[in-house]
């Protein structure tokens, strides 16, 4: 029997979602079918919205899904129809990343998370007898019910609310992974954070979670920098045409040890490069425009100094996101600040907040 949903459908690029009901594809082996509660916006969402991406249209988005499992294909075991769950992004599980714990670098991510179709080419959904392509992240959650794969879902405990879970599937998995994962935050590092969005916050709540003695975020958004206060920053430096490297030195004459960028700008990454203490790490995780190029004094990497990149926070969804759910759960993360949800029906104005900075992380929740 086809699932017919209600999905926030993508026609045009540039143009806002439009609610639509659509009928979705049964789930095949190795797939499952969840019906929604939650689902979070991600810039990764309004880049496909804007911006050509190879994805097809018409085409629903949505990749920060949190809701029940109503079925599941044939080989799906580890969760079954009942259980809550969170919506991570999709892997093949065979490549070598992948056969080597580093499924965020599968030589096939960009087919199973963007192509529009299902592994086996099936598209996911259609509208009388007009495809709508998804399996967005291996899921596609801008709607009521997505169909996902048994490695990019992962199981949820009963306590945690959906709308604070959904986030976990990306954004905060993003931020928090490259904070404790790709830098390994320590007690006895300083840390800075380049643009507090909800991936910059993310990867701030893990440098206080790990006690670093010293905590800088810095943003051109003031009410960021107070949010980013009272989630522990112990310093702010509002980007208004200042010069960042020297702000930061201000702070720490002999450098920061572990820099995390989410602006993907080249002057806020140079500026954080000539920042570093010896033996510092900066992590960039953004996407840039394409063209962009950075330049900077090579010698800055001697000193034991790095520059790195990273996606999805270096982490495999299965094992980090039920472990930095634990973290919440203890209280050492408590991004519930970042949060402001939204109906379904909502979605093209909790973009329209997320752009002017009203709201950091939207979720969407399903009615
Ligand atoms: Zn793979
Ligand atoms: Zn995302």
């Amino acid at each position: 029997m086809p699932t017919t949903t209600r999905a926030a459908v993508l026609r045009q690029r540039g143009a806002p979602f439009a609610l639509e009901t659509v009928t979705l594809a049964d789930p095949g082996p190795g797939e499952l079918l969840v019906k929604l509660a939650a689902t979070g916006i991600c810039f990764t969402d309004v880049g496909v919205q804007r911006y050509e991406q190879g994805t097809p249209l018409p085409h629903v988005l949505g990749h920060e899904g949190a809701g029940t499992v109503l079925s599941v294909g044939e080989g799906v075991t580890h969760v079954a129809p009942g259980d809550r769950v969170v919506l991570s992004y999709a892997s093949c599980g065979t490549c070598p990343n992948c056969s080597h714990d580093h499924p965020q670098y599968c030589a096939n991510f960009m087919a199973l998370n963007y192509s529009g179709v299902l592994p086996d080419g099936r598209v996911p959904m259609h509208r009388g007898e007009e495809p709508v392509y998804g399996g967005f992240f291996g899921q596609s959650s801008f709607a009521d019910h997505a169909i996902a794969y048994a490695r990019n879902t992962v199981k949820l405990p009963d306590d945690v609310p959906f709308a604070l879970a959904a986030p976990f599937g990306c954004g905060l998995q993003t931020g928090a992974g490259t904070a404790y994962n790709t830098l390994n935050v320590q007690a006895h590092h300083s840390f800075a954070v380049m643009g507090a969005g909800t991936v910059g916050l993310a990867a701030l709540l893990a440098a206080v979670d790990r006690g670093c003695h010293t905590i800088v975020a810095i943003d051109r958004v003031a009410a960021r920098l107070d949010l980013a206060r009272q989630l522990g920053a112990t310093h702010t430096i509002l980007a208004d045409g200042q010069d960042v490297m020297l702000a930061l030195r201000a702070i720490i004459a002999t450098g920061i040890d572990r820099i995390v960028d989410t602006t993907g700008a080249s002057p806020v990454i140079r500026a954080g490069l000539e920042a570093l203490a010896s033996r510092g790490e900066l992590a960039m995780l953004a996407v840039t425009a394409p063209g962009t190029e950075i330049t900077f004094n090579p010698n800055t990497l001697l000193g034991g100094r790095s520059l790195r990149g990273a996606v999805e926070g270096d982490a495999d969804p299965q094992v980090f996101i039920p472990w930095l759910i634990d973290r919440h759960r203890a209280g050492r993360f408590n991004h519930a600040p970042l949060v402001r949800e939204y109906p379904l029906a909502a979605i093209n104005e909790a973009i329209a907040d997320m752009a002017s900075g009203v709201a950091v992380k939207p979720v969407l929740v399903m009615d």
